[in-house]
Formats: C-alpha cells, sequence, structure tokens
C-alpha cells in the first residue's frame, strides 16, 4: 500500500484500501452489559445536574447534561444508569461519561419519542435527535444564517487509511444511501447532492440518484477540504467556501432508516485491526467498551501496546479499555509495543520532506519552528497555520520524528480558546 520515493526526491504516496468485492458481513458484537455514552459538558458544568445513577434508561433515548443544553448522546441500549464521571478528552474538552447497565433493573423499553416525529420529517426534528447516529451526522451547517448551504456532499470515500466503513455502505447498501439522500434534500430543500466515490465505486453509487464524482487512490484526496478545493470549487466555479453541507455514507443511511422505521439505528460499522495485522469489519451498539471488542478477537493488551481510535493518520491513541465507540468511531487499530513509533525531541534536519507531502503547501519546516517556541500567532500569521487541513502526512514523513501534526492541533485548539475567551469577555 504504501510506495515511498526514490532518493526523496518525488512525494511518497500512501494509498486506500480498496473493497474490490463485497466485503464479507461485519462481525456482530452482541451481548454488550454495559454501554458508555459521551456528553459534551458546556463551560461550567457537571454531569450530575439532571442526571442520577439509579436512573432508567430507555433504549434510544436521548441524554442531555441540562433540560436547555445543545448536547447530547443517544442510549444504543436501555438499562439503569451505573456510573456518571468526567472525562478529559482530546485537548482538554471536558465529557460526562455515563454508564449504562443493560443487567441491572428489568428492561425500561424503548423510547418513543423520535417515533411521533419521524412522521413529519424536518430539519430541526433532525437536528434534536439524529446527531448521535453513526457517522455523526452534523446539521449545524444548515443553521448558519451567514453561509447558506447549496449543496449536500455525501462522503462515500473513508477519510483515512486503512478505514472500509464508507465504502462498506457504498457497496452493499446504495438503496439505502438513495433513501437517505431523498430525504435530506426534502428536509433541506436543497436539490443539489453529491455522492463522491473512490474511482471503483463509480459504477454502483451510479444508482443512488445523486451526481457522482471521483476522488482518486492517493490519500488525502478524500479529505473533506480536498474535495471541496479540487473537485467542487474547480467544477462548478464556487469558492471552496460556498456552502456545503458533509455527511458520510454511513450517517445518510442512518437517517433514511430513521425516518422509514420511526427507529433509531445505532450499530456503527468499525475497521478493527489487532496486532496480527487481522482486518475485519465489525459492527458494535455505538458505546460498546474497546474490552468487548478485543475480547471477541481474543487481544489482550500488554505493556506497551497502543491502540489507535480512528485511522492510522488522524486517528488518536486511547488509554482505557472501558473507551466505548462513539459515532465517528471508523477504525480501532490494535499496536503491538514493538511496532510503535515513538516519537523524539530531536531538532528539525530541514530536510524537506514535510513541505514535499504537504497538500496545502504549508511551509511546514518553519512553521514546525515557531510552534516549538511556542509562537502561535506568529505561525498563523506568517505560516498558515489555519490553513491544514490535518492530514497528519507531515508527521508519517518526518526524519527527526517530530510531531509536527500533533503541534500544529494543539496550536490551533489554543488560538481557538484563547479567541472564544476573548469574545466572552467582550
Ligand atoms: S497535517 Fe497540515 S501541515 Fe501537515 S502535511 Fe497535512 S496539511 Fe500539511
Ligand atoms: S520537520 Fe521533519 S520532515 Fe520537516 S524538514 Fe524538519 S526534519 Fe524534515
Amino acid at each position: 500500500m504504501i510506495k515511498r520515493s526514490f532518493f526523496g526526491l518525488v512525494k511518497p504516496k500512501l494509498h486506500y484500501e480498496v473493497i474490490d468485492e463485497a466485503p464479507a458481513e461485519p462481525v456482530s458484537i452482541t451481548g454488550v452489559k454495559q454501554t458508555k455514552l459521551f456528553i459534551a459538558q458546556s463551560p461550567g458544568q457537571a454531569g450530575e445536574e439532571m442526571l442520577k445513577v439509579g436512573d432508567p434508561v430507555k433504549a434510544g433515548q436521548k441524554i442531555t447534561l441540562a433540560p436547555d443544553a445543545k448536547a447530547y448522546a443517544t442510549a444504543a441500549a436501555g438499562g439503569q444508569i451505573a456510573e456518571i464521571s468526567d472525562f478529559i478528552g482530546l485537548l482538554g474538552k471536558k465529557y460526562t461519561m455515563v454508564t449504562i447497565d443493560g443487567s441491572a433493573g428489568g428492561d425500561p423499553g424503548e423510547d418513543d419519542a423520535f417515533k411521533a416525529l419521524s412522521q413529519s420529517p424536518s430539519l430541526e426534528n433532525a437536528a434534536a435527535y439524529l446527531a448521535g447516529l453513526p457517522g455523526k451526522p452534523d446539521f449545524t451547517p444548515f443553521f448558519d444564517k451567514e453561509k447558506k448551504v447549496k449543496a449536500i456532499v455525501v462522503c462515500g470515500a473513508d477519510r483515512d487509511l486503512l478505514t472500509t466503513t464508507n465504502q462498506y455502505f457504498v457497496r452493499n447498501n446504495i438503496i439505502a444511501i438513495k433513501t437517505g439522500i431523498d430525504l435530506l434534500c426534502r428536509i433541506t430543500g436543497i436539490s443539489n447532492a453529491i455522492l463522491v466515490v473512490p474511482q471503483h465505486l463509480e459504477q454502483v453509487a451510479g444508482s443512488s440518484g445523486a451526481i457522482v464524482k471521483t476522488v482518486d487512490s492517493e490519500y488525502p484526496s478524500a479529505h473533506p477540504e480536498l474535495i471541496m478545493q479540487h473537485l467542487l470549487a474547480a467544477d462548478e466555479g464556487k469558492s471552496a467556501a460556498a456552502g456545503i453541507a458533509f455527511f458520510s455514507a454511513e450517517a445518510v443511511c442512518a437517517i433514511g432508516a430513521a425516518y422509514s422505521t420511526g427507529k433509531l439505528p445505532m450499530e456503527k460499522i468499525i475497521t478493527v485491526i489487532t496486532k496480527d495485522g487481522n482486518q475485519r469489519l465489525v459492527s458494535a451498539p455505538i458505546g460498546t467498551p474497546l474490552q468487548s471488542i478485543l475480547s471477541e478477537f481474543g487481544e489482550t493488551l500488554n505493556e506497551g501496546d497502543r491502540v489507535i481510535f480512528g485511522g492510522p493518520m488522524t486517528g488518536v491513541s486511547v488509554f482505557r479499555t472501558d473507551h466505548p465507540v462513539t459515532p465517528d468511531t471508523d477504525a480501532i487499530i490494535v499496536q503491538d509495543a514493538g511496532d510503535v513509533m515513538e516519537r523524539t525531541d530531536t531538532a528539525c534536519t530541514n530536510c524537506g520532506e514535510c513541505i514535499r507531502v504537504c497538500p496545502v503547501n504549508i511551509q511546514v519546516n518553519m512553521l514546525i519552528r515557531l510552534l516549538e517556541a511556542g509562537e502561535y500567532e506568529t505561525a498563523a500569521d506568517q505560516y498558515d497555520l489555519f490553513s491544514c487541513i490535518e492530514c497528519g502526512l507531515c508527521t508519517y514523513v518526518c526524519e527527526s520524528r517530530i510531531p509536527v501534526f500533533q503541534h500544529i492541533k494543539l496550536a490551533k485548539h489554543t488560538l481557538e480558546s484563547m479567541k472564544a475567551a476573548e469574545e466572552t469577555n467582550a
């Protein structure tokens, strides 16, 4: 899959995984007793406001931390709340983690709040109930008064390497994708729907009724920012900033199924790669703890092993075996300690590899000097920090093994937090 360049004169090429034939049915993870949900906290908010240990939870129930809170999670399975705890996520983002024990307190049944609304689909009830579905559909662009959405782009190509979730849906569920696209067009009033797929799936994608565009197999061509820049802007004369709402093929299938059945589909399709390199598609309820998936494959974790949620280029390490599958967990990769490449604090040698691979032409070698010195504002002003699309290629090629991509994410997050704090104070 990986082709290295000759003497560093041309870019190293990384290619996406390709599903050529109908893939085997995913391995189902069943009998999960406890599921865990993350609910984002607002500043100053904690999880104890509305929720209590022992409260019953119905399957499909929407759970919020406060009556007026926008953030919510959806319970894949019913039971009783067994634990409520704080969880600090990536870059310090605060969540409340709610553990639901399906073996306690009898069966509380299914929540039917969405069922009644499903008879009259609307953008409002989609945003209020469907944001926790597999693929994590994001309806917020439709509520942005300053940037009108003109096109819906459904991504049937997977964003990171080794992951095959969206290809699986295009290959196996194109009619469900069509249903979801028709539904989205209906509730948004937007008729311009585009399905983006890898070249080998162009023919099957034709049955979706949407305009079909293809991306090539070289990473990171399926990144939403590059899709906008290279396909849409070039073909239709739109600027990359034109209003586009992105959905994954998995999310669109889930939206269609929710309105067709009145039930919220909560099974997530994940590519799981174990330490021996075996790769399988897995279907697991959202909230399934990592341990339940590892047990299915007889995988054990030893000192120094690493587990990554997400693809190899942009995924993040997780550090507890009860870390749950979330609506956007497309891959879980388990690495043996011997295969983990440690990052270093070796100085940049100015080899230029990062500049050669950067798809948005950032002078990464200069940027990293400023980031390592904590000069984030200068990095943003002089070296296009915010143009970075976070593809991770610079980290992958860096011969000094500098975690460039991680420095970039931290810098962006720090500047955005400072800006938000200034606006709040103002
Ligand atoms: S992570 Fe950002 S800086 Fe690094 S190669 Fe990708 S776009 Fe360029
Ligand atoms: S940051 Fe890494 S890849 Fe980029 S010039 Fe320096 S040593 Fe080379």
